[in-house]
């Protein structure tokens, strides 16, 4: 199979399957034209294993592998909207790349992504598949999210696809003035996903409702 027919998809990949899935996305709520395009381009049944490949346009979370998961459509959509909303920024900081999938929704969209990740393998294959999918404007690093990235800081964006009972200061430390983080907080069973805009002398806090994320990993 070339990566050209991959990457268009066959089957139970095909265009209708896609759009299903974006349809579904658009009936919870989801209004982003320029999101609702990337779901549909992007080849998420390259971002799980083979074996698992006829289930990746269901809207649900899948297992990768080491105890993570690729991300929900649906939140993967949820979370960029929101981060995009009015957005006038150029670089965004990604915490917990996993497979990928989130940074590949994002990536055609901002300038910049610079993007970590705690599992050293896990990134090493992200990387090769990103490259394939010609997405070259996202710098990896393997680490611990907590402290964010500060060397390329401050970030017009952070987005953090791990939960935290709070928000790591570091990543509020990072946050550009006017500058936006989504990320889910709370414990195991009461996270809800939460918007900050960072004011003048403060910082504003929104809930965007209920979600489920694996833990943001203390300490990595
Ligand atoms: N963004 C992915 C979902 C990743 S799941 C997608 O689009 O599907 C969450 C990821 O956060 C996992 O890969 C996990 O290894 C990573 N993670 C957990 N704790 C972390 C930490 N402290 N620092 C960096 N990454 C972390």
């Amino acid at each position: 199979m070339t990566s050209n027919s991959l990457r268009q998809g066959i089957g139970m990949t095909s265009a209708r399957t896609r759009d299903r899935l974006v349809q579904r996305l658009r009936d919870q709520g989801i209004r982003s034209r320029d999101v609702l395009e990337q779901i549909r381009n992007v080849p998420r049944h390259l971002f799980v294993d083979e074996a698992l490949a006829s289930r990746a346009y269901e809207d649900t979370a899948l297992p990768i592998g080491h105890g993570q998961t690729i991300s929900q459509p649906f939140v993967v959509a949820r979370m960029t909207e929101a981060l995009l909303a009015r957005f006038e920024g150029e670089t965004v900081l990604e915490i917990g790349t996993g497979c990928g999938y989130q940074t590949a929704v994002l990536a055609p969209l901002v300038k910049k992504i610079y993007s970590v990740e705690r599992i050293p393998e896990l990134l090493r294959k992200t990387r090769q598949r990103l490259r394939e999918l010609d997405i070259y404007n996202v710098q990896f690093r393997p680490g611990d999210g907590w402290q964010g990235w500060p060397k390329y800081g401050p970030y017009d964006g952070i987005i953090v696809a791990a939960a935290a009972p709070e928000i790591p200061a570091k990543l509020l430390e990072q946050l550009a003035p006017a500058g936006r983080l989504v990320m889910p907080v709370g414990p195991p069973g009461r996270q809800e996903l939460t918007f900050v805009t960072r004011r003048d002398d403060h910082f504003e806090q929104l809930s965007l409702g209920a979600v489920s994320f694996v833990p943001l990993v203390p300490g990595a």
